[in-house]
């Protein structure tokens, strides 16, 4: 009898989307942002590219932390800042990702305490790894105004934090676990980033660290990202971690989705799950617009998606230069636009129709009926007024069409770094 693997034909299909409009013109010269809506406020999202270690599953922007160049960089970082808001933009709240942004905390907090004399900040939202997680380091970050930190744990899981090559400089599954408690109630909202379907992984091993998770620490959110691969990391991580068997994932999610929500957490994405409201690391869900600095920075203005470039060197020259780090745009058309904020509202479990409409000029449903109609034939979403919210089985399928965008975001990262040879250079391979 012919099976059709519903799953994996929906995976195939978001990639050769992917594969066909994501692709960033190789610009050659720098690219100008467009100007910044005067009523509105921003999100600021700032790239710090630096890590002690490189694991071998990721394909973010990063390299190996050197003193004396993150100084610089973050240098460069601040007089971008100042050329943003001399050219308009405002901002309420800041995002700090990477890379690691403790790596170079008098840094980090020197850029923190720029943002803030220049803009009245609401949220703050920091990356970390669980070896940042010092007395002092913590309440500094406080005293800096974040209130929001992200741990970046993976598993507590000792043999898969090996495989990772986290295992010696992160810390034990023991000893994260204890770091984590010493922090409980430091921050608004701490949450930990875990990551589900490594090729190792049991049922048994993702039931453990769930009953670490919600037992025996009590962070306020948790993060489930699906492994996720990339063709610049695809070899090595084979060759570390084993193969990705993605028939595998469906299962996972259930089980965790199942269990976090058992246990008194809320699902605020599709892989996000919390105990009390909150920022969440998905903020291109909750921000309509939000502008990236720093190398290796994507900012979503106007309706098209910029990059910054992903040379450090080439930053820094631009910097030097009195120019912004921007260096590709991605022009979407009104279509894509909408699919865009279909995928990233659906992403939160629901999107509001009158919103959408208004947003489109009244075009949404119109344009998006094929997609509209397909979600509710095959019984991903349903109407709830002028609501349209995920299912049950809509919340898996929304983890697969998100893992594709991001892998996609990923292939791009790549794409970009090939777009100036020099860069691949510098980078190296992680
Ligand atoms: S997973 Fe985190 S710590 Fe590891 S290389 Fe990537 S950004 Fe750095």
């Amino acid at each position: 009898m012919f099976a059709v693997n519903f799953d994996a034909l929906i995976g195939s299909f978001v990639r050769q989307y992917n594969r066909h409009n994501m692709n960033f013109p190789a610009a050659t010269s720098g690219t100008p942002l467009p100007a910044p809506d005067p009523g509105q406020r921003y999100l600021l999202y700032l790239h710090i590219p630096y890590c002690a270690v490189l694991c071998p599953f990721c394909s973010f922007h990063r390299v190996r932390y050197e003193p004396s160049g993150a100084r610089q960089y973050f240098d460069c970082l601040r007089r971008e800042i100042e050329l943003a808001t001399s050219a308009g933009f405002k901002f309420d709240e800041l995002y700090v990702g990477g890379g690691t942004p403790t790596v170079s905390p008098a840094e980090l907090i020197k850029t923190i305490g720029r943002v803030r004399e220049l803009h009245s900040i609401t949220g703050i939202s920091v990356e970390t790894n669980p070896d940042d997680l010092g007395k002092d380091s913590l309440a500094t970050l406080r005293a800096a105004g974040v209130n929001r930190l992200s741990v970046g744990v993976q598993s507590f899981d000792d043999d898969l934090l090996r495989e990772m090559q986290r295992l010696e400089r992160y810390g034990s599954g023991a000893e994260i676990i204890e770091r984590l408690r010493r922090m409980e109630g430091s921050f608004d909202t701490l949450n930990v980033d875990m990551i589900f379907n490594f090729p190792h992984q049991t049922e048994a091993t993702l039931r453990r660290d769930l009953q670490i998770l919600t037992e025996e620490i009590g962070v306020d959110q948790v993060s489930f990202y699906p492994l996720m691969t990339v063709n610049s990391t695809k070899k090595k991580m084979s060759e570390t971690m084993g193969r990705v068997d993605y028939a595998r994932e469906r299962a996972f999610y259930e089980i965790l989705a199942e269990h976090m929500q058992a246990n008194g957490y809320t699902r605020s994405s599709a892989w996000c799950f919390s105990q009390k409201p909150g920022m969440f690391d998905e903020y291109i869900v909750e921000r309509d617009q939000y502008l990236g600095l720093g190398s290796g920075s994507f900012s979503y203005l106007a309706g098209n998606l910029y990059s910054s470039t992903f040379s450090i060197n080439h930053y820094v020259r631009l910097l030097e230069a009195d120019k912004t780090g921007t260096f590709g745009r991605l022009d979407m058309s009104e279509r894509d636009q909408m699919r865009y904020h279909l995928l990233m509202q659906l992403f939160s479990g629901s999107l509001d129709k009158t919103v959408a409409e208004e947003r489109f000029g009244g075009r949404f449903q119109r344009t998006l009926w094929p997609e509209l109609t397909m979600l509710q034939t095959i019984g991903a979403v349903r109407n709830a007024g002028v609501q349209l919210t995920l299912t049950e089985s809509g919340y898996y399928l929304w983890v697969m069409l998100m893992r594709e965008f991001f892998t996609g975001v990923n292939n791009l990262r790549d794409q970009m770094r090939h777009n100036i040879p020099l860069e691949t250079a510098i980078l190296g391979s992680g």
